[in-house]
């Protein structure tokens, strides 16, 4: 374990954002983990990869536990055990390469096992929620490591009861692998089209991994440190998801604005909801590729309007400048009101 202070968040975001830690503890495997998060004084900040993280430009006057934990084993049945601190696309990747299927479709998210869970990432039709056996997590409150199911995180759209609170440290994720070496079922249209497969078909998995990474490529969607586009926190607004009491009133916005054969994409949610696309709402409403923010030192992604970047001299309250002006034009245009994705730490909307 190593501890620093006044480290420079900024350099351990994919946004490249973030003023300087109080306390930078390295821990490297989860006896450490366990002992940096309990012997931490209050506030303390649980730092994976740093790509689903803004941080405001005063940094973060706390303990920040940077998780570097390291271990990966099959067991016969296709059980992955894998600590919080692996890369998660090196174990997308290895997994592949080893001849199971079941992760494919979640090839190049950026970021640490660990978090994972955390929002339920997911991309191309799947989630984690649909390969997760488990976890082993620190409960902070009680200062104990428990085992808990799939069923006991609350998973859901891009959340869990784990989000945006400090209740509990993943120490370790288990997952159900495939062992055929075949693809979950592709759900995802595009993805099946650029396959050349009716959607529900199964593929093998080190083809699905590969144009899953093209797709992603496209959209900068994979960390390029070259790259602006993917100077980002991927999606930085989930898609909206409403109510059936409010989307009639949303489609007359929408309808009013754009004329009435337009067709908004839209997709069943939860009972009762329907989920829109946040890209095609901030689009309508106005904002192109590229579009630059107050000042031109962050801009929406030059390939995708759901990235908000970083183009190389950007504060937190450049990008936040610019968030409160896509998430208001949208709410102007049809009274939607976008949320972010990502975590905010010592900044807001
Ligand atoms: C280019 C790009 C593309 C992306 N594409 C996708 C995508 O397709 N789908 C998707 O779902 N997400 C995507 N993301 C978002 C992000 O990669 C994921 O949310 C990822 O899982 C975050 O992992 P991380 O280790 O970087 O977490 P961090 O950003 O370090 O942390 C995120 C949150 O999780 C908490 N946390 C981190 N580790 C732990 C732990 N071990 N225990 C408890 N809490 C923890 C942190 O405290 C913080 O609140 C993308 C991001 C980028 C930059």
């Amino acid at each position: 374990m190593t501890t620093q202070l006044g480290v420079p968040l900024r350099e351990y975001t994919t946004l490249r954002l973030g003023g300087p830690a109080g306390t930078f503890v390295t821990a490297t495997d989860a006896g450490e983990i366990v002992d940096a998060v309990t012997s931490a004084a209050a506030p303390l900040l649980v730092l994976g990869g740093g790509s689903n993280l803004v941080i405001g430009d005063d940094g973060f006057d706390g303990t920040v536990v940077r998780i570097a934990s390291r271990g990966y084993a099959v067991d016969d049945d296709g059980l992955l055990t894998v600590e919080a601190g692996e890369d998660w696309d090196e174990v997308v990747a290895r997994t592949v390469a080893d001849g199971y299927g079941g992760l494919e479709c979640l090839s190049g998210i950026p970021g640490l096992v660990g978090a994972t869970p955390v929002q339920n990432v997911g991309a191309y039709g799947v989630e984690i929620a649909d390969l997760l056996h488990g976890v082993d997590l620190l409960d902070r409150a009680s200062g104990a490591v428990r085992t808990v199911p799939r069923d006991g995180l609350g998973l859901g759209y891009r959340t869990s009861t784990l989000k945006n609170t400090d209740a509990a440290v993943v120490l370790r994720v288990r997952l159900r692998l495939r062992s055929d070496g075949l693809s979950m079922p592709v759900r995802y249209g595009e993805l099946a089209r650029a396959l050349g497969v009716e959607p529900g078909e199964r593929v093998p998995a080190v083809a699905a991994r590969s144009v899953v990474l093209e797709l992603r490529r496209g959209k900068g969607m994979v960390l390029d440190a070259t790259d602006n586009d993917t100077w980002s926190a991927g999606s930085f607004f989930t898609n909206p998801v409403l109510s059936d009491a409010v989307l009639p009133g949303v489609l007359d916005a929408i309808a009013a604005r754009l004329g009435p054969d337009v067709a908004v994409p839209r997709y069943p949610a939860a009972a009762g909801t329907t989920k829109l696309s946040a890209a095609w709402l901030i689009e309508r409403a106005g904002f192109h590729r590229g579009h630059p923010g107050p000042g031109g030192r962050a801009a929406l992604s030059g390939k995708h309007t759901l990235a908000l970047t970083n183009r190389g001299s950007a504060s937190t309250e450049d990008l936040l400048a610019l968030a409160r002006e896509v998430a208001g034009g949208v709410r102007a245009a049809f009274g939607v009101d976008l949320h972010p994705e990502p975590v905010l730490v010592n900044c807001a909307l």
